[in-house]
């Protein structure tokens, strides 16, 4: 069985301690910081931008997994990679998969995309061997603590079966016992 990495999201620190609070999620077991960004326009909510992250990237070392819920990626790839991200996601939902890779890649970064529920798994297919990993939403993104959708657990296999090798990320409703249905799969 492939490993399984642990990415809690930022969304669960308080904002006025992120340097601290993204250490202690690592020391207690996390792998890799989740950073949500929302613009309020592709998803109802917005979270933080870039010049966080430029600060956070000062704070520490850790690897930083930019998902971008954002309507126009290709005009901010450019800040995010400079901010310090390691891993940048985009949404196929945006239209621009092809260009929002290859501008990741240009950077040196590790290029994932992403689908939102209702999207099917073949959106990814054209794009499989060009990327890192493919983000899987578990819930409408928008919002932290929304329940998991079960429905999209399918798509995960379909993805796997398509691409043994590849990273298959979930974000949404993930806790001990649905965190547990997506391992089984
Ligand atoms: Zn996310």
């Amino acid at each position: 069985m492939r490993p399984v990495k642990i990415l809690p999201s930022i969304l669960a620190a308080d904002f006025t301690n992120l340097g601290a609070d993204a250490q202690a999620a690592m020391q207690a077991g996390g792998d890799i910081v989740h950073i949500d960004i929302m613009d309020g326009h592709f998803v109802p909510n917005i979270t933080l931008g870039a010049p966080i992250i430029k600060c956070l990237r000062k704070a520490t070392g850790l690897c930083f997994d930019v998902h971008l819920m954002i309507s126009d990626p290709l005009r901010f790839i450019d800040d995010f990679a400079d901010a310090g991200a390691d891993i940048i996601t985009v949404h196929t939902e945006c239209g621009c998969p092809a260009e929002s890779i290859k501008k990741i890649k240009e950077h040196g970064k590790s290029a994932a995309l992403s689908i939102k529920p209702a999207t099917s798994a073949e959106a990814v297919y054209p794009y499989l061997n060009e990327l890192d990993m493919v983000l899987v939403m578990t819930v409408e993104p928008g919002f932290g603590g929304q329940k998991f959708i079960e429905t999209t657990l399918p798509k995960i296999v379909q993805i796997r079966k398509r691409n043994p090798e590849i990273d298959i990320q979930v974000d949404g409703g993930i806790n001990r016992d649905t965190a547990k249905l997506c391992k089984e799969l």
